[in-house]
Parts: C-alpha cells; structure tokens; sequence
C-alpha cells in the first residue's frame, strides 16, 4: 500500500488513510512510517525535559485544564532557582535539551523573567543545553528577545488548521489568525518552530486531520507535538454529554495514523511521541515511537507542582519524582530495541538540510 512518494499524498488520499480499519494495513502503515524514521534518525530517542514552570494563565481555551476561569487549582509559580534547579538536573543527567512552559502571561515583568532564566540556563550549561519555549502567543518583539537571550526552538500548536472550528474551541477573543501571524514571526525571527494539533477533537473531522497534515507540510514546520484530545471534566467541551464513550481508543487509533502519515509525508521532521498517549495506554508513548516519532519529553517538573499542572485528565507521572521517570523512559525505550540519544540537542535533519 501507499506506493507513490510519501510527499506527494494529497489531502482526499490522507483522509482515506486515516479512515483504515483493516488491522493489516493499518500495521503495514506504521512499519512504512518506521522503516523511513529509522532511515533519517535511526533507532534513536531525543528527550527534551520539560519544565511546566507555572500554570498562571491568562487565556481561556474551552479544552484545557489550567484555563483562566478553572477555580479547582492552586495557581503556582516555580521561582528562578526551582527552574534553574531543575534545569540542571536535565544537564546532569544528559537530556541534552529542556523545554519551559507555562499558561500564557503577556506582560512585561514575565518577558523579563523568561529572558533572565534563559540567559541564566544557558551560562549554567555553558551553552550546552537546547532551550524550546512553549509560551504561547506573544508579540514579535519579545519572541526576539527571548530568541537573542539564546532560545532557539519555540513550540506553538495551531490547534486545528480549521477556521471554524478554532472558533468553536476559544473565545471571540482568541484569534486563529493571530495565531498564524505568531507562527510566520518565529520562523522570520530564525527559531525551529514546532506546531502541532489535537487529534480527536469534538467536532473534528478526518478531512480536518488531513487539512492539519497538508498545513505542516507547506509551512516548513520543523517539529511537530501532536496528540490526541483528552477531556477535562473541569472545562466546557468536556461538560454536557458531547463525547462519544469511546473517545480514548478512537483517538489513540488517530494519533498514531497520524503520526505514521506525517512521517511518511514530511520523512525528515522532529516528531514527538506526547505524553498525552500515555494517558490513554500505559504503552501509548512506545506505540507512537514505534509508528515513526522520534522524540520524548520526560517531565521533570518537580513533584509538588505536578498535580496543578493537569491540562487534562489521566495526566501520567504525576506522583513520580524527575528521577522516576529516567529510569521508566530508559526501560520504556529500551523494550521497543531503541536508545536514548544523551547530550545531543536533536536537531531535525530537515534543519540541517535548509543550512
Ligand atoms: N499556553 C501555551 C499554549 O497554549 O500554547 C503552552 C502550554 S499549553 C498547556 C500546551 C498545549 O496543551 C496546548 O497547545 C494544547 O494543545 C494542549 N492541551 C491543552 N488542553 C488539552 C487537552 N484537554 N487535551 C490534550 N491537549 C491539551
Ligand atoms: Fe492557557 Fe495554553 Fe491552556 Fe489555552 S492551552 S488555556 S493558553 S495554558
């Protein structure tokens, strides 16, 4: 199956694949996925230890756990030495690269301390450690500053490439166009920029999934985290009885179609295996590695924060401690014949090719 060149599958065809039932062609489909990731990356797994640093949040997305109006949390703020902490701990222990995220904050002060602790990460690592920003949209000027202070990688997911239904799923003051402009200022500013979607959405159809991968595609993405929709009781989409009962195993089947179908049609991109699989099945993140992703990103927020920081429910690893996870990812990653790539930043080979 799927003989043509995998760049040259077109919108109707991808959303013929998505829609595979046959248990044989759906295998076959993510051994092809397999084989070309293996050929660009070989049987490799880069981490990025992410840092969710703060679950303050000015914004108010009808999915997310830690929106603005969710009253059932303690809002928190790690200070610049718990950062700074963990971030050594990604440094010590070889992750080679960290990502810092938190809710979205536009304000001065915040652009001030991102900029201090990225500038302070970098002197700590000697400039060894990769730094990824998942900050949400901020104006053009302070994604530079962040990007002179020396971040180099910014992660800000489209959501969904439809018009409507980015509409339906945020308020009238969350506009998917600004969106788009924040994604075209970080790829002017020289950041790899990842985007992503989430799979599985109320309302989402197959030939939206597709529309998605297309999108990738033509915007010269570098990185790709996408993930499968889980519902938070605590947040309007998750409220009334819109979702189907099988929503976990649907969307799990997606993501990884998904994921195989973006390795085959853009072979030469980061793609990352989300923890949000693994809040599915205990071996979701293996599954997707085993489907063509190549990259992981161990929490290593430190425990006391971890329960404030659902975005969703079923959030795996809260309980454990950045230690216990190493060890978990290490077995996780040696049980599919795989090896984790220590010290290396992981820079897609499409980057390497545009240089
Ligand atoms: N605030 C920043 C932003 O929105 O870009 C970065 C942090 S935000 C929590 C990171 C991602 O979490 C979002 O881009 C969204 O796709 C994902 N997310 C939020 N709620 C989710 C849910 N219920 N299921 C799956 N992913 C979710
Ligand atoms: Fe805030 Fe990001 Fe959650 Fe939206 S997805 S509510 S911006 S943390």
């Amino acid at each position: 199956m799927i003989l043509k060149n995998g760049d040259e599958l077109s919108e109707d065809e991808l959303t013929g694949l998505l829609q595979l039932e046959d248990e044989k062609k759906i295998e076959s489909l993510y051994r092809r996925a397999y084989r070309e990731k293996v050929k660009q990356v070989g049987k490799k797994v880069y981490f990025r230890g992410i840092i969710e640093f703060s679950n303050h949040c000015q914004k108010n997305c009808y999915y997310c756990g830690i929106r603005r109006d969710n009253q059932e949390l303690t809002r928190f703020e790690m200070s610049r030495e718990e950062v700074l902490e963990s971030a050594r701990w990604v440094y010590e222990n070889g992750y080679g690269s960290l990502v810092l995220q938190s809710g979205e904050v536009q304000a001065e002060e915040y652009a001030e301390y991102i900029e201090g602790i990225i500038s302070e990460i970098k002197e700590m690592s000697g400039g060894e450690l990769g730094i990824t920003l998942s900050l949400g949209e901020q104006n053009k000027s302070t994604y530079r500053r962040w990007f002179k202070a020396g971040a180099h990688r910014y992660l800000l997911r489209i959501e969904t490439t439809s018009s409507d239904l980015y509409d339906e799923l945020h308020p009238d003051d969350h506009g998917f166009q600004d969106r788009l402009d924040c994604l075209k200022d970080l790829q002017d500013i020289g950041y790899q920029t990842g985007t992503g979607v989430m799979i599985g959405l109320p309302g989402q159809t197959p030939a939206d999934l597709a529309g998605d991968l297309k999108f990738f595609q033509r915007q010269g993405i570098d990185m790709i985290g996408m993930g499968p929709y889980v519902p938070h009781s605590g947040t309007p989409l998750a409220s009334g009885d819109n979702l189907p009962e099988d929503l976990d195993e649907k969307n799990l089947d997606l993501s990884l179609k998904m994921v195989s179908l973006l390795r085959i049609l853009i072979p030469d991109v980061n793609i990352a295996a989300t923890t949000a699989l693994q809040a599915l099945h205990p071996r979701g993140r293996e599954k997707a590695l085993k489907a063509g992703a190549n990259i992981l990103m161990p929490v290593v927020t430190p425990q006391k924060y971890r329960d404030n920081y659902k975005l969703y429910e079923n959030k795996p690893c809260i309980d454990e401690k950045a230690e216990d996870c190493r060890g978990c990812l290490k077995n996780r990653v040696k049980s599919i014949g795989e090896e984790i790539a220590y010290n290396e930043w992981g820079d897609p080979p499409r980057y390497f090719r545009r240089l």
